[in-house]
């Protein structure tokens, strides 16, 4: 008879820790030489010392975490060993003993540097600063040396993102907004899209869980239906790409949750209308110097067969994308009358889609695709060097400069220029020469002659128009989008200022010295604050531009009573704010709880989404008007929440909140088409049948169609669901919106 063996629950976890690191090794691929394997062994050991009595929040051994990442790294984006050990290391500065010294010494610059990057910095914060912001700084700062890092940082917040269930419902929403905010749009220029399209729908996933159930459900039982769509799409198509000649493959995927729900969001239609929205992709097996004409083949044999869409023709071939990406897209009329986007693109370019920046190493030869990611990280790296911007305006920079769709346009000479979207004529003069910029005075779009302000669009030919008597003002901010334009406007007005202001402090020495007054830095205040000027720069500025007479610079009678008056008005000052205090509306302190301890305290609704009972909500500290609640789907939130995360509170409605039902303002957007009394429909409708209370109604006419705006009082969302239903059904060509309180 065999003796049983009983483990122990600590030899069981080391059978796992074992299995999982083997695990690890097999998906590494590229690691091959016996140095790789050692580094990757001494990185493992390292981390499972150090991390040895921690745990995650999950109850796991800490070691699960850092294995984890290291998997994803290696087998979902394909990196190699280097990369493998940062990723093992990755949390081993951070939350452990171990310093980076003793990484250097042991493991090299080369991954210390990457370890430096992926280390939060730590210590205090003032309340002007965010540490989320800082520190996706100072991570892209390593950028300059290292693409890796961010790499290595994505496979660790998608980790995170697969476990955050285990956190709490604060960090869960501040976690997922900043992987919205950023992760997600970085994977995708990076070009790791299926990273990306996980990341969104796991964000989703905390901050909308209910919408996010509900179209995960749905689409699982509208399953079989669209597989059957797509055999019949495809047969035909197969019959044809077998005459070609060339081996191919073709698959036919839904869209994401997360890119589901957007359309429904945006479009605000339901799921019915959108959930059989497909991409069928043929993938053909081509040789570099063929691929080219393989896939315009393809593409005559599906227009073919379908008629096409041609304004929805995207050649990504001939002009492939910052972030690398090449395929060729065009939407097709299928069976049944419904649009289908067909993707047609070689292995090759797949496999670029699917692991971005990683697959360049296999193809680095080519010398294209290179360039277009050197591009784009020496920008960044140009952005990084400037000292004067503060983190939290980088971090909003970086997502319009950097991870914002682009416009494509070109030079007078034919140069294709890469402009993130919305940038204008000025973003372009710019973008050639900081001097052309200065002196910009209009610009040529396709020959026709537009202002500085004009936004580009897709294959606009641009060219500039210069007078060298041109200089910037104020107003030139509004006009761009750039950071390169922006940072050397704010710097030229600066410039400019400083050499008026020149004037004017020579004015004020002759004033001083002429009164017998010292010119000292404390009676130059006095006379700054009197005059309320905002610095000294200014005082002098408004003294050279005779905003301030010169008979008004009484020096020596102003240095003794503008110092009492200074105080008289620091008091009055102080009085005022305290009166001017905004008052809080809603100062129902009982319908929603805040926080972790359930304590209630005073709020007030956000207006940019007004917040109704049944919204999943969260509350956000301000500066100056206490905690605002808004919904968790809401625009401003998600930004601030990515960038302030730590003034997140989490916030529900108290659950006895029916019995005294309270109404909030809430406006409804009404369109359709015109017809005889519908205006007293609606508020028939409004008043009586379901006795709602209206602040106000407006509607306007034009050519046929109409557009109300409704602001009602509303108890919670299923009042208001109740309300659009009833609206809808007066005819079926009226479309309902939820819309904020402006
Ligand atoms: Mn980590």
């Amino acid at each position: 008879m065999g003796q049983e063996v009983t483990l122990t629950p600590e030899e069981l976890e080391n059978k796992e820790i074992i299995k999982r690191y083997r695990h690890l090794l097999r998906a590494a691929k590229r690691v091959k030489t016996k140095e790789d394997k050692r580094l990757i062994r001494d990185a493992f050991e390292l981390s499972m010392d150090a991390h040895k009595d921690m745990r995650r929040k999950s109850g796991e051994p800490y070691i699960f975490h850092p294995l984890a990442v290291a998997q994803i790294a290696a087998e979902e984006i394909g990196l190699g060993a280097t990369s493998i050990a940062c990723a093992l290391l990755h949390d081993v500065v951070e939350d452990t003993e171990i310093d980076l010294d003793y990484i250097k010494k042991k493991f090299g610059p080369q991954v210390s540097a990457i370890i430096d990057g992926l280390t939060k910095i730590s210590g205090v914060f003032d309340e002007k600063k965010s540490p989320q912001a800082e520190n996706f700084r100072k991570m892209l700062l390593t950028l300059s040396d290292d693409v890796r890092v961010i790499l290595i940082k994505i496979c660790d917040r998608l980790h995170n993102m697969r476990t955050l269930e285990f956190m709490n419902r604060n960090s869960q929403l501040k976690i997922a907004s900043e992987t919205l905010y950023l992760y997600a749009p970085l994977a995708h220029r990076l070009g790791i899209y299926a990273i990306k399209t996980e990341l969104e729908d796991l964000s989703l996933k905390f901050t909308e869980p209910e919408k996010f159930k509900e179209i995960s459900k749905k689409l699982s039982q509208t399953k079989e239906d669209r597989a059957k769509f797509i055999r019949s799409f495809i047969k035909p198509l197969k019959l044809e790409l077998d005459n070609l000649g060339v081996k191919y493959e073709i698959k036919g995927r839904p869209k994401s949750i997360f890119s589901i729900y957007n359309k429904m969001k945006k479009q605000q239609v339901s799921f019915e209308q959108v959930y059989d929205l497909f991409a069928v992709r043929i993938i053909l097996d081509s040789t570099q110097d063929n691929e080219k004409r393989d896939c315009w083949n393809a593409y005559s044999l599906v227009t073919s067969i379908y008629k096409p869409n041609t304004e929805r023709l995207r050649d990504w071939i001939s002009t492939p994308k910052s972030n690398g990406y090449e395929s060729l897209h065009i939407t097709v009329m299928g069976p049944f009358g419904k649009f289908v986007e067909v993707q047609i693109r070689t292995e090759r370019m797949d496999e670029i889609a699917e692991l971005g920046y990683a697959a360049h190493w296999k193809y680095k030869e080519n010398a294209k695709e290179i360039s277009n990611y050197d591009n784009w990280l020496n920008n960044i790296r140009e952005m990084l060097e400037n000292p004067e911007s503060n983190a939290l305006d980088f971090v909003e920079e970086f997502h319009t400069n950097f991870l914002s769709e682009e416009v494509f346009v070109f030079t007078p000479t034919g140069e294709l220029k890469k402009l993130p979207i919305n940038a204008t004529a000025l973003d372009f003069a710019f973008d050639i020469h900081s001097d052309i910029g200065a002196k910009c005075i209009g610009a040529k779009v396709n020959n026709k002659i537009v202002p500085l302000s004009h936004v580009l669009q897709n294959g606009d030919q641009v060219e500039i128009l210069t007078s060298a008597k041109q200089k910037p003002n104020k107003d030139w901010l509004s006009y761009v989008v750039t950071g390169k334009a922006k940072q050397r406007i704010k710097y030229l007005l600066k410039e400019e200022k400083r050499q008026i202001a020149e004037i004017g402090k020579d004015l004020l020495i002759k004033k001083f010295k002429n009164e017998k007054v010292e010119f000292s830095k404390e009676n130059i205040l006095t006379i700054t604050n009197f005059f309320r000027a905002q610095s000294e720069l200014d005082l002098y500025f408004m003294i050279a531009k005779e905003i301030i007479g010169k008979d008004k610079l009484k020096i020596k009678q102003i240095i003794t009573e503008g110092q009492m008056l200074q105080r008289e008005q620091l008091v009055a000052n102080i009085k005022n704010t305290i009166e001017s205090k905004p008052k809080v509306e809603h100062k129902k302190s009982d319908t929603i709880i805040i926080g972790d301890d359930n304590v209630q305290m005073d709020y007030s609704m956000a207006k940019c989404c007004s917040p109704l009972p049944g919204d999943e909500i969260l509350g956000f500290i301000t500066i100056g008007e206490g905690i605002k609640i808004h919904r968790t789907n809401c625009k401003n939130a998600i930004s601030l929440m990515s960038q302030y995360g730590y003034r997140v509170l989490k916030a529900h409605w108290a659950s006895d909140i029916l019995l005294v039902p309270e109404s909030y303002e809430t406006m409804i957007k009404i369109t359709g088409i015109d017809g005889v009394g519908i205006v007293s429909k609606v508020t028939d409708i409004i008043s009586k049948d379901l006795q709602v209370n209206m602040k106000s109604i407006s509607f306007e006419s034009n050519d046929g169609t109409f557009e109300g705006k409704l602001v009602v009082y509303l108890t919670d969302t299923s009042h208001l669901q109740e309300l659009i239903d009833k609206i809808k059904s007066i005819d079926n060509y009226i479309h309902v919106t939820r819309n904020s309180v402006d």
